[in-house]
């Protein structure tokens, strides 16, 4: 793989990890203040899992068509969605463990490094009907800053990345066996189209936002799968998980940090250095 390359690939990657969901993508990433990766999970990890909700809502193409009272209901009817379900699979399958639960669904589930179309990277994938590709590069890359100062007290010893990301494809998996009743499916909006005609869309970050409480769910685990956006996109770019975390701080109502060894001079115009939110 060349530079050039290599670099073309990081800008979806730092766009969100699960799914081709960008809706902004620029032509240069801005430059971003390395943290360290166990700053970084430690201050994500301490996220509520619905004040994800306008970081999720930001990657959805449709996103324009919600005030934030509605991304917020939205979000928490989501989260109950994904959790219902994957307590509804593990009490009909008495297993909670997603690699078990998807092979006993009949997924088929391979891990191969990268994935074959290199237009966008992506740590993992589900395709219809019961293909699920783990991508075992990002997932090594990953393992790999387990042991940074930091990460394991934040991301503690219940993190399987590998079953977390089978957790999360496996609920579209789910999503399309139910989809006539399942919410993330049933929720529609209106959009426009000239009387007398309609046009219904769903709202596919309600999926992805399910899907993250589905594993978390199956997991146990007591922070947002959201932190591994910022997380696996550090093994490959510090800089574009640093990007990733201001903007995720950002959108849950928090002040992002800088490294200890940075200047306060460094502050962005109008922010103040502030004490992580606990
Ligand atoms: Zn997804």
């Amino acid at each position: 793989m060349t530079k050039e390359r290599f670099k073309q690939l990081l800008k979806p990657i730092a766009e969100g990890l699960f799914g081709p969901q960008g809706t902004r993508r620029g032509p240069e990433m801005p430059h971003y203040v390395i943290r360290p990766v166990g700053m970084i999970v430690e201050d994500l990890c301490r996220i509520p899992e619905e004040d994800w909700a306008y970081y999720a809502f930001s990657r959805e193409p449709l996103n324009g068509k919600f005030n934030d009272e509605q991304r917020l209901d939205l979000t928490r009817q989501a989260i109950a969605c994904g959790r219902e379900y994957a307590q509804k699979l593990a009490d009909q399958y008495r297993m909670r463990d997603p690699e078990k639960l998807a092979k006993q669904l009949g997924l088929l589930v391979d891990f191969p490094d990268m994935p074959q179309n290199t237009e966008r990277v992506l740590f993992a994938e589900f395709r219809e009907p019961n293909k699920m590709h783990i991508y075992m590069d990002g997932v090594r890359k990953g393992r790999a800053l387990l042991s940074e100062p930091g990460v394991p007290h934040a991301l503690t010893g219940q993190l399987d990345i590998v079953k977390l990301l089978i957790g999360h494809e496996l609920f579209h998996w789910v999503e399309e066996r139910y989809k006539k009743e399942i919410w993330t499916r049933t929720y529609k909006i209106e959009l426009w189209a000239p009387k007398p005609l309609h046009n219904r869309s769903s709202v596919a970050v309600l999926g992805e936002i399910a899907a993250m409480a589905f594993t978390k769910e199956l997991n146990a685990l007591p922070y947002s799968p959201y932190v591994m956006d910022a997380f696996l996109v550090y093994g490959y770019s510090p800089e574009a998980a640093s990007g990733l975390y201001e903007e995720m701080m950002r959108l849950a109502g928090r002040t992002a940090r800088l490294p200890e060894e940075d200047p306060p001079a460094a502050l962005p115009e109008g922010e103040t250095k502030g004490e992580p939110t606990a």
